[in-house]
């Protein structure tokens, strides 16, 4: 069993979010470049760790507001969308040339809640992010603020990061905040409140627990923090919440007498995801599947689109299907890498030969086999 900090020491891939009031003075509206600058040290270590990283980053509306002149204060949803028009621009310049300072490079996201909701948008930003994964970019992410409208939006980067880590699979999340775990009442009002160093379990007295402590300068308090916990947890990845007012706080993570709390997945993401799709009870179509695909999907292979010999049913790209034998014998289910009119043109067809017939140059596999759950 991996010790707490093992969780984050020895995960692949690991989200970091970072919440506005770390990285925004909140007085001066200025970035803190300090901080910045010993953060992103902690992420160099990760990268030479083999870790894949991706940032979420707040902090668009917060550094834009001084810069346009906004009152403090609450600002109208307008004034909130050109503040972070103007923030996200200085946000991503001060990433590119911090993270410039120890050779990492970083590629600028912007998402909207449709973007994580909706099955075609999903896939695309999902392989845009794995894209950029393997080529050793770093991801700058944040919520597409100056288009996402109070019904679309997620409003807190807490869960945006929830979602991400989701999407890509990662099994680490780390919320840095201004605060440092998980108490057991607000320790502003009850200093002898107790600390949780370690969630397993998010039962009803634990999210009880989390009313009303809200952050200085940032949208999330500890009520999203759970929320995100909860997207993150069902989808098999850790996630910490952990003080990031400190210097370096991601080498205190990984220090012995470190402080935070970390709620603990059951679960690998690759198993989470398998047990979501066997779940699934809407398919939209069918597979029928030879003889040799069969005996290849019983050993761990992916399906091929030359393995397939019919095809029932109308779906879309990343759809639900249910795999059949020659016999009609259902062998599991899982998502499709086309369409059903795709498919019915590729069946029985090389992988080599799809960008031909299809007139673009999609995956090989017809169900990838971390996309399938056999019965
Ligand atoms: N997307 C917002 C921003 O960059 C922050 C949302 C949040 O604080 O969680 O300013």
């Amino acid at each position: 069993m991996a010790t707490l900090i093992e969780r984050f020491t020895g995960a692949k891939r690991v989200v970091i979010k970072i919440g506005s009031a770390l990285l925004v003075d909140g007085e001066t509206g200025q970035l803190r470049k300090s901080w910045l600058t010993a953060l992103v040290k902690d992420i160099a270590v990760m990268r030479r760790r083999g870790q894949e990283v991706l940032i979420v980053s707040s902090g668009s509306i917060a550094m834009g507001r001084s810069v346009l002149g906004l009152k403090p204060g609450t600002l109208r949803l307008e004034e909130s969308q050109a503040a972070a028009a103007t923030g996200q621009v200085l946000l991503a310049h001060a990433y590119q040339e911090i993270l410039g300072l120890e050779d990492l490079t970083i590629a600028q996201i912007l998402l909207t809640l449709s973007d994580t909701e909706e099955r075609r948008r999903y896939l695309n930003a999902r392989s845009t992010l794995s894209t950029l994964l393997s080529l050793n970019a770093i991801p700058v992410i944040n919520e597409n603020d100056t288009v996402a409208t109070s019904e679309i939006r997620y409003g807190d980067n807490d869960r945006l990061a929830a979602r991400v880590a989701q999407m890509i699979g990662a099994d680490c999340l780390i919320l840095l905040s201004d605060i440092d775990g998980l108490y057991e009442a607000d320790p502003t009002h009850t200093p002898e409140a107790r600390f949780l160093p370690e969630v397993n379990e998010l039962s009803e007295d634990i999210m009880a627990m989390a009313g009303g402590v809200q952050t200085a300068v940032g949208s999330g308090g500890m009520v999203t923090k759970l929320k995100a916990a909860q997207i993150a947890m069902a989808a098999g990845c850790n996630m910490f919440i952990a003080n990031g007012t400190i210097e370096r706080p991601l080498k205190a993570i990984s220090e012995d007498n470190a402080r935070f709390t970390c709620f603990t997945a059951k679960d690998t993401p690759r198993n989470a995801r398998k047990k979501w799709i066997a779940a699934s009870l809407s398919s939209q179509g069918q597979l029928v599947v030879d003889t040799g695909a069969e005996k290849a999907l019983q050993v761990g292979k992916s399906l091929l689109p030359a393995g397939v010999s019919d095809v029932h049913g109308e779906f879309e790209r990343g759809d639900l299907v249910i795999l059949v034998n020659q016999q009609g014998r259902e062998l599991g289910r899982g998502l499709s890498a086309y369409s059903a009119s795709d498919a019915l043109r590729i069946i029985g067809h090389k992988s080599s030969e799809i960008a031909e017939i299809l007139g673009y140059s999609g995956r090989d596999e017809m169900i990838h086999r971390d996309e399938l759950a056999l019965n």
